[in-house]
């Protein structure tokens, strides 16, 4: 296949509001699309595939390749979890695919600023904040502490929406999926002989 510039979609959203579903669809209305697996220090949920989900690794193993510039960005998303997006992961799956990446606001930003037009950058909002702590709360997963947690952080990256090519509200999530799906079909024809 001919090498083309590279052209990288960002999604990101405070927690549980959608994303997951929405990246696994839009991967699906895009087969030629590549998945940027990220690597982290998160140890792995029951039911994740080391290579699939993530690449689980060690805190040192993370670290050295940070020094080695392997990373194209990371982040400590959580206090004492680090994730990071694979450089040549990325580079290599972009020479002749779109590259979909999930990642969180501040990597999302990174990345925007690194690929500049050749980047759209979506961000999926919870209706409502009440919202999201409502489906935190029916999801199960957060003890009281945790959730508050997850709620202030939430709470700090909706600050940093107006920054995105685009906000998607996940009011519906069949909307919402058109929606995205429709982003990335008019970025992807408006970048696709430049
Ligand atoms: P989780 O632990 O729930 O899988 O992910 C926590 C957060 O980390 C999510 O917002 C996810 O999008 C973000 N994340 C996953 N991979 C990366 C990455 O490579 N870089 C950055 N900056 N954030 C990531």
């Amino acid at each position: 296949m001919t090498e083309v510039p590279p052209r990288i979609i960002v999604l990101t959203a405070p927690s549980a509001a959608g994303k997951t579903t929405i990246a696994r669809r839009v991967l699906e209305a895009f087969p030629g699309m590549a998945f940027s697996v990220s690597v982290t220090t998160r140890p792995p949920r029951p039911g994740e595939q080391d290579g699939r989900d993530y690449h689980f690794v060690s805190r040192e193993a993370f670290e050295r390749m940070r020094a080695a510039g392997e990373l194209l960005e990371y982040e400590e998303v959580y206090p004492g979890l680090f994730y990071g997006t694979p450089r040549s992961a990325v580079e290599a799956a972009a020479r002749t695919h779109p590259v979909l990446l999930d990642i969180d606001v501040k990597g999302a930003l990174n990345v925007k600023q690194l690929f500049g037009d050749r980047a759209l950058a979506l961000f999926i909002a919870p209706p409502s904040l009440d919202t999201l702590e409502e489906r935190l709360r029916r999801r199960g997963t957060e003890t009281e502490a945790s959730l508050r947690a997850r709620l202030d952080r939430a709470r700090e990256e909706m600050a940093y929406r107006d920054r995105f090519d685009a906000v998607i509200v996940n009011d519906d999530l069949e909307r919402a999926v058109a929606e995205a799906i429709e982003q990335v079909g008019a970025f992807l024809h408006s970048t696709a002989s430049s």
